[in-house]
Parts: structure tokens; sequence; C-alpha cells
């Protein structure tokens, strides 16, 4: 099938989880998305290096947790690419595979997308997809910049107050994640000891 429309869903994915996967769905469904590609980064531009998990495991947990949806797909572009992993960069190279024939839609939570004027090369970024921002609690996205808010589509999605960072917090205290993420990642995480001290 020839890929028209494509969904990035770039990440930590420390762990991925079911905010995670709820929003590209959600995304798939209302902008009609032939694919949607989930991309875990190497090195977070906001966050050093060594507080975050081997690269190889968040890039696991993301294909465990992707592969019952055939329109899902994980991406090693980031994580193959040595230093910060830009946005920018990202877009372009599926840019580049797809010959420019490709609408790409940048799917992100408020709360990255409150960030975004920080990013590398934000207004270049901006004019080469749609950007889509899922409503998250405690982030609003009035508070956006005029010039990055008429650009971007605002998605609505139930509230889902699930965090990477309360996922692990939780690992670490010994309470529930069950539900919070597919089971195989649950699994996952505790068959690796992930997250038991940070
Ligand atoms: P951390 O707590 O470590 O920052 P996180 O849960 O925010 O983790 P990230 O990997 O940082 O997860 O997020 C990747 C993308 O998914 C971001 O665009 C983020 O806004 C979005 N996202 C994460 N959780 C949710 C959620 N519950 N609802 C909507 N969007 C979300
Ligand atoms: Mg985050």
């Amino acid at each position: 099938m020839s890929i028209k429309r494509l969904g990035i869903m770039g990440g930590v994915f420390d762990p991925i989880h079911c905010g995670h996967l709820f929003t590209a769905e959600e995304a798939r469904i209302e902008f009609k998305l032939d694919k949607v590609i989930f991309v875990p980064c190497r090195q977070p531009a906001h966050k050093r290096e060594n507080d975050i998990s081997d690269p190889e495991d968040r890039y696991l947990v993301t294909v465990l947790a992707t592969s019952n949806n055939q329109f899902f797909k994980v991406s090693k572009v980031e994580l193959n690419r040595p230093g910060p992993s830009y946005s920018i960069d990202t877009v372009k190279e599926f840019l580049k595979k797809y010959h420019h024939g490709v609408k790409i839609f940048f799917i992100t939570g408020a709360d990255a997308f409150l960030e975004v004027d920080s990013w590398y090369k934000s207004e270049e970024l901006i004019k080469l997809c749609q950007f889509v921002a899922a409503t998250r609690p405690g982030y609003d996205l009035n508070k956006l910049d005029k010039k990055f808010k008429k650009n971007i589509k605002i998605m609505e999605i139930p509230a889902l107050s699930i965090s990477s960072t309360d996922i692990r917090r939780r690992v670490r205290e010994g309470k529930s994640i069950k539900y919070l993420l597919p089971q195989e990642v649950e699994e996952y995480i505790y068959k690796k000891g992930l997250y038991r001290k940070m």
C-alpha cells in the first residue's frame, strides 16, 4: 500500500505506556493516517543521556507494545543517528525516504508541544509537517505562542494522566503498573529488572 499520510510519534518511551498508544491510535483514526511510526530518541535534547534507560530496552518495549497494531511501526532512525535527536532531522529523513510524496503528521502531547519554541529549528520544522498536539492533563495549550497555534491541530483526547515518570516511580516503590501499559511491557520491565533504582 502506498503511504500518503504518515504519523510520527517521537518519544523517550522509558517505558512506552497506554497514553502514547492511545494518542497514536486516536491520531491515526482522526487524521486518516496510513501508518504511525514510533521513533524512540537516542538522546533527548532536554535530558542527560545517563538519566534514561538503555536505548535497546526502550526500543524493545516499543516494539512489544506496538506489534499487535498493523498500522504501527517502530523506527531506529534516531537511535542510529549519533548525537542529540532533533525532530527536524527525523522528519527530513522520512520525507526523503518517501520521495516527498507523503504528508507527515508529527504527533505530540500538550507538554511536548508547549516547549516547541525551544526545539532545534522549530520554525522550519513546523513548515515541513502538520503538528498534532494531544491534550494532556496539567498542560494548557492556550498558553501557546500565536505563531505556533495557527499551525497545529489540537486533538482532544480523554484525559490519561499516565506518564513514564510515574511508572518508573511506581516500579521503584513496588506499586502496581498493571493496565497502565501493555502486559508484554510490564513483563519485560520485571524480567530485566528495570527502574528498581534510579
Ligand atoms: P516522562 O515522564 O519520562 O517525560 P512521558 O510519559 O512524558 O515520559 P515521553 O516519552 O516523554 O513520555 O513522551 C513522548 C510523547 O508522548 C510526548 O509528545 C508526550 O507529550 C506524549 N505523551 C506521553 N504521555 C501522554 C499522555 N498520557 N497523554 C497524551 N500524550 C502523552
Ligand atoms: Mg515526557
